[in-house]
């Protein structure tokens, strides 16, 4: 299993009771450290690394609200690569949770919220959602990261982006987007071969109108078991659109294999009423 597919494996043996449940770091220390950009919500402070199963010195967490990617070259972006070029992270995974508030907030709602704040909404820019990267659902904005990151010419085509989805009171991992399967070679009109030389604005002006709806990747490039995802990816981009939460699963859960020894626990954390976590 790769490490991704461990972790996921891990994740879900946990919470179904197998108290042996864990990953073991140590045989996936090439995959090592795992980048994650996740959001600010607090709820999320006990819940990583652990439920990765992750030791925290091979956890570079990057965080900021609503776990958004709004440009390829933007300073997140920047953070991101630096972290795969600087402090040698192997893989990145895009993590959104569920019940996030920026993903829930109304642009009134917002609007007053700021205003009450004392902030004046004829500085603010026209369109507040676009500049905050504010997406209709937690797995929209998900997917939407995840294929910013993906297309960025400042990550290598070595490095997998996933994109995962944790459940806050259960701590249930969900893998949206496997980032093993879609590589950069399959991105149309990117070159796979890393960070493109003197980059500049309107070189990537076709990612400002970037939109999951034309993210189409062509099979051949990239072996098999592209297609599949892709699909999935827009059965629930299509639901998306439709307004619903019961969007289709992709079928991302890797195949059962003999437990791992418990080197690093992923007790679910379940929080209480005083919001502390508990481990059941
Ligand atoms: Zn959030």
């Amino acid at each position: 299993m790769r490490l991704l597919e461990a972790i996921l494996d891990a994740n879900h043996r946990a919470l179904a009771g197998d108290k042996d449940a864990g990953l073991r770091p140590d045989d996936y220390a090439a995959s090592l450290p795992l980048i994650a950009l996740t959001c600010i919500d607090p709820r999320l402070n006990p819940l990583l690394p652990e439920v990765l199963g992750i030791p925290e010195d091979r956890f570079i967490w990057l965080r900021n609200a609503g776990n958004v990617i709004t440009d390829p070259m933007g300073t997140t972006m920047r953070s991101l690569a630096l972290a795969t070029a600087i402090k040698g992270g192997r893989e990145i995974a895009i993590i959104g949770h569920t019940d996030c508030q920026v993903c829930k907030v109304t642009m009134l709602g917002l609007l007053e919220r700021f205003k009450a704040l004392g902030v004046d909404r004829q500085k603010l820019p026209e369109d507040i959602r676009e500049f905050f990267g504010i997406s209709a659902s937690e797995r929209q904005n998900v997917l939407r990261s995840t294929g910013l990151v993906r297309q960025s010419p400042l990550i290598g085509p070595a490095v997998p982006v996933h994109g995962l989805l944790v459940e806050l009171q259960s701590g249930k991992l969900e893998w949206i987007v496997n980032g093993y399967e879609i590589r950069p070679a399959a991105v149309p009109g990117l070159k796979p071969s890393g960070p493109a030389q003197n980059p500049s604005p309107s070189a990537f002006g076709d990612f400002a109108a970037f939109n999951l709806g034309e993210m189409k990747f062509p099979s051949d490039a990239i072996g098999q078991g592209v297609e599949p995802i892709l699909t999935e990816l827009h059965k629930v981009e299509d639901a998306l659109h439709q307004g619903g939460e019961s969007a289709p699963q992709p079928e991302s859960t890797p195949p059962p294999v003999p437990p791992p020894k418990r080197v690093v626990p992923i007790p679910p954390p379940l929080p209480s009423k005083s919001g502390r976590a508990k481990r059941p």
